[in-house]
């Protein structure tokens, strides 16, 4: 399987130097050239496999420059059965006959990102060692909040990487911040920006894609690779899941084999739903992919109208992962959809850059259509949604899988599809404690966060997961704060060159 950059269509590297280096020197994100394919005999086989086998059975179709030893020891040692509070994984919960919450959130860091950010550190060693031997890997990390703990937890002690973590300082809810504040490790490092999550993701993007701080790297023995979902070693282990999910909702008799399941996605860097757009192209029966925005809707009106507009106001939500208006992931989508075109690719992203907004091809804009529906909800209608899917089944989310559940109810509504639909949950809703027992009991709400998170416990019966519990009384151990344009100094000054 090669890889090519969405905006040069001379590149080609194997999966290893894809994932080892994150993003493509000129600016764009690597992707297969070929999607590989599944059929329904192969779904009826990974049927009778655990998570950890299916997971091996995907990988392997894509990161082929992999020994099969290699991939299942990155597969058995990520999602290890003491790291995760599900034995299946990611297992589903059944609401009502029609509607599944997949439960992406049962790692150690309680946010679905951990399904993919166990599995990268495996990943990206491997790679090293194929790609640059005695180099040491310096991982950088934009997070909208759930992002820099995955990874955190995810890195820390890995040997020969370092990993460097930049937040909004304002833009992550107290337990996201409190869980990274305090992280521990040897090799790891955290900072807050003035600033939103676009601002910490450009500023992470131009140190990438600075030649002058890669040659100063190169010559201390280091090379930059991302943890976001540029990186395709992010995006992979997630296509896994929707393939996984398949197969269980077929083995729970909830859908016959080859009949269509949607997909409803609460979406921020549009990575999450793009694996699931990979499993569909891969002969998974996914029928429509619903794409869930909060207040900042660009994506909504991107689908509904073909133009990508990101002058708009910023909004901070309490759907923090999501308070997102450059969506990354959108460039790999457009890439395929416009036939691997990297030209044009590489024209949208450059007037997103200079002038904030582009237009999608007619042919583009139909593809999309049929592929996608949108939708999204603000603040007062996620905390509805939260209250309704407790009162109705007793079943607590949080504030992001709300939005993804508000957004399926209207679209059920307008369109009276009654699809077999999977929910992709994708955090524990302690990680957001405040929005959520806001919603369930407003007058019972107070500023301590521990407090509400014992209140929320004692209203709902919902467990407290342990490393959500045992942070309480913990004392911060970074409290760097840097303006937006020093982010590239605050990196030399972590790593001391
Ligand atoms: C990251 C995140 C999202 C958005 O996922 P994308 O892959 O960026 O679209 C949604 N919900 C939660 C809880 C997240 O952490």
């Amino acid at each position: 399987m090669i890889y090519t950059s969405t905006r040069d269509a001379s590149v080609r590297v194997p999966a290893s130097e894809a994932i080892a280096k994150g993003i493509s020197s000129d600016g764009g994100l690597f992707v297969p050239m070929t999607i590989p394919t599944i059929n329904l005999v192969d779904i009826e086989r990974l049927m009778r496999l655990d998570y950890v086998g299916r997971a091996k059975e995907i990988l392997k179709l894509y990161l082929t420059d992999f020994t099969d030893d290699e991939l299942s020891a990155c597969v058995e040692n990520a999602y290890r059965a003491d790291k995760f509070s599900s034995p299946e994984i990611a297992p589903l919960y059944s609401l009502s006959d029609e509607v599944q919450v997949l439960e992406l959130w049962r790692g150690p860091t309680c946010a679905f990102k951990d399904m993919a950010l166990q599995l990268l550190p495996h990943l990206l060693t491997v790679s090293a060692a194929k790609t640059r031997k005695n180099t040491k890997i310096v991982i950088l990390v934009a997070t909208s909040g759930d992002t820099g703990k995955a990874a955190l937890e995810g890195f820390r002690d890995v040997e020969n990487t370092q990993i460097l973590v930049f937040y909004p300082e304002n833009g992550v809810s107290p337990m996201q911040k409190l869980q990274m504040t305090t992280q521990e490790g040897a090799n790891v490092g955290v900072c807050a920006i003035q600033g939103n999550f676009d601002d910490a993701q450009s500023g992470v993007k131009a140190i990438f894609t600075d030649r002058s701080l890669e040659e100063k790297f190169a010559e201390h023995h280091m090379a930059f690779s991302s943890a976001n979902s540029i990186n395709w070693g992010r995006l992979v282990p997630q296509i896994v899941y929707y393939v996984s999910a398949y197969c269980d909702m077929v083995k729970s008799e909830k859908l016959k084999i080859g009949a269509p399941m949607n997909v409803v996605v609460p979406t921020g860097n549009f990575g999450n739903i793009l694996a699931a757009y990979y499993a569909k192209q891969m002969g998974v029966p996914i029928g429509k992919l619903i794409c869930a925005s909060n207040a900042n809707n660009v994506l909504t009106d991107f689908l509904q109208s073909g133009t990508y507009d990101k002058n708009r106001p910023f909004y901070c939500t309490e759907s923090p992962s999501m308070d997102i208006l450059i969506s990354s992931n959108l460039e790999r989508l457009l890439f395929l959809l416009s036939g691997q075109d990297a030209d044009m690719t590489r024209a949208y992203m450059e007037a997103l850059s200079e002038k904030g907004c582009y237009k999608v091809s007619e042919k583009i804009f139909s593809a999309l259509s049929d592929l996608f529906a949108a939708g999204c909800c603000d603040d007062t209608d996620t905390e509805r949604t939260i209250r309704r899917i407790y009162e109705k089944y007793g079943y607590l989310c949080d504030t992001h899988t709300a939005v993804a559940l508000n957004v399926y109810a209207a679209y059920k509504t307008k369109t009276g599809d009654s699809t077999p639909t999977v929910i992709a949950s994708t955090a524990n809703p302690y990680k957001f404690s405040k929005s959520v027992l806001h919603a369930v009991a407003p007058e019972r709400v107070t500023d301590d966060e521990f407090e509400t998170v014992e209140a929320l416990h004692a209203l709902t019966g919902a467990p407290v997961p342990p490393q959500l519990s045992s942070l309480r009384g913990k004392t911060p151990r970074f409290t760097g704060v840097v303006q937006k344009e020093d982010m590239a100094n605050a990196v030399l000054e972590m790593l001391g060159i």
